[in-house]
């Protein structure tokens, strides 16, 4: 059984009092050897904050987007070499918050994704479908689709050593999460797709997002092709993601 992953997505939540609050209950609460691994993907600007209160601890830390260009004149873009001067290992890419508010095309996507891995982090590339797809559907189309576009750019090879997160738009904070058996249904059509590289099929990470709670991580995270999670709303919450993490351990 592969080492499960679960990832905090703070969104645009926290300040400095209620983020020290978190951590220090996070440090205290999750225990110093871990059976699993722990992410916490803060704004930018605290990524300093996270990285000064979590070094010493086995929890990692990223950010929730990137650059797509190394540096220059882009007003308002961070770069992975700043993201990385803050000792951040993951980065998510392609947020459906982010698709949907900013209009992110899949080729933007696709290039932050080789920028993150070429930068020697971990790209966490959320996938997804809406209740409109999922009901005509036509789910498996989408995430091809925005699979291809980043296997058309890069090759297959470079899902090597990542993290997908199948992240249905509909179950996104809404508390409808999908069931086990969606869940597993969409990673195991996400997995056989990968499945020609054995390098990825053996190192790649498939986690679910939208809607865990303590009450539903235990039955998704049993299921054989789910990964782990990534976590909105429940990663505000120290009891909550630390017993979604208790959940995940092997
Ligand atoms: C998310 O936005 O990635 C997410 C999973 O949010 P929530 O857990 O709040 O549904």
């Amino acid at each position: 059984m592969k080492r499960k992953i679960v990832v905090g997505n703070w969104k645009m939540n926290g300040s400095l009092a209620f983020n020290e609050a978190l951590l220090k209950a996070l440090v205290e609460k999750i225990p110093k050897a871990l059976s699993l691994d722990i992410i916490v993907c803060s704004p930018y600007p605290y990524l300093f904050q996270v990285q000064s209160f979590l070094k010493k601890s086995p929890i990692r830390w990223g950010a929730q987007n990137v650059a797509k260009f190394e540096s220059g004149a882009f007003t308002g873009e961070v770069s992975v070499s700043m993201l990385k001067e803050f000792g951040s290992s993951y980065v998510i890419i392609g947020h459906s918050e982010r698709s949907t508010a900013y209009c992110e095309s899949d080729e933007n996507i696709a290039t932050k994704f080789m920028m993150v891995k070429k930068a020697a982090m971990t790209p966490i590339l959320c996938v997804g479908e809406t209740l409109i797809e999922r009901e005509a559907g036509i789910m498996e189309k989408v995430i091809s689709k925005q699979l291809d576009t980043i296997i058309k750019m890069y090759g297959e090879e470079i899902f090597d050593q990542t993290v997908i997160a199948y992240e249905p738009i509909w179950a996104i904070g809404s508390d409808m999460a999908a069931s086990p058996e969606q869940a597993q249904a969409m990673h195991h059509f996400i997995r056989e797709k990968l499945s020609l590289h054995t390098n990825v099929s053996k190192s790649l990470k498939i986690i679910y997002g939208g809607s865990v709670n303590p009450q539903n991580a235990l039955q998704l995270f049993s299921m054989p092709d789910v990964d782990g999670g990534l976590l909105g709303r429940a990663s505000l919450n120290a009891s909550d993601f630390q017993s979604i993490c208790h959940s995940a351990e092997i």
